[in-house]
């Protein structure tokens, strides 16, 4: 299953809980450690929405930057990719805290 089909599903689930007649906004937290391109998902979501409870929703791409906890440093440093490795250090002993969610944010529905 792609994520974003995963996302698609989040919103069949909401569009029987809530009833809404349409989706205006899909927002979407991206984490830059998520592996999930911006392009292509916008992409994979514009080729599948048009059959599902979103269609004519407008996909916006909330960006949620990359965050770790060095072992080595022993603080949270600030991460583009994880094979980058700590940016102080250079270690790979790091706990990912924040970014890599491709989570379902919002909807803007009516
Ligand atoms: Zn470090």
């Amino acid at each position: 299953m792609s994520l974003i089909e995963g996302v698609f599903r989040l919103i069949e689930e909401q569009a029987k809980v809530e009833n809404f007649r349409r989706v205006i906004t899909v927002r979407l937290d991206v984490g830059e450690l998520s592996h999930a391109e911006p392009d292509a998902l916008r992409f994979c979501f514009e080729a599948a929405v048009g059959g599902t409870s979103a269609k004519g929703a407008a996909l916006e791409i909330v960006h949620v930057p990359g965050l770790a906890l060095c072992m080595r440093c022993d603080r949270q440093v600030a991460l583009r990719r994880l094979i980058d490795g700590c940016p102080d250090c250079g270690g790979h002993r790091l706990q990912v805290v924040e970014g890599a969610e491709l989570r379902l944010k919002e909807l803007e529905v009516e």
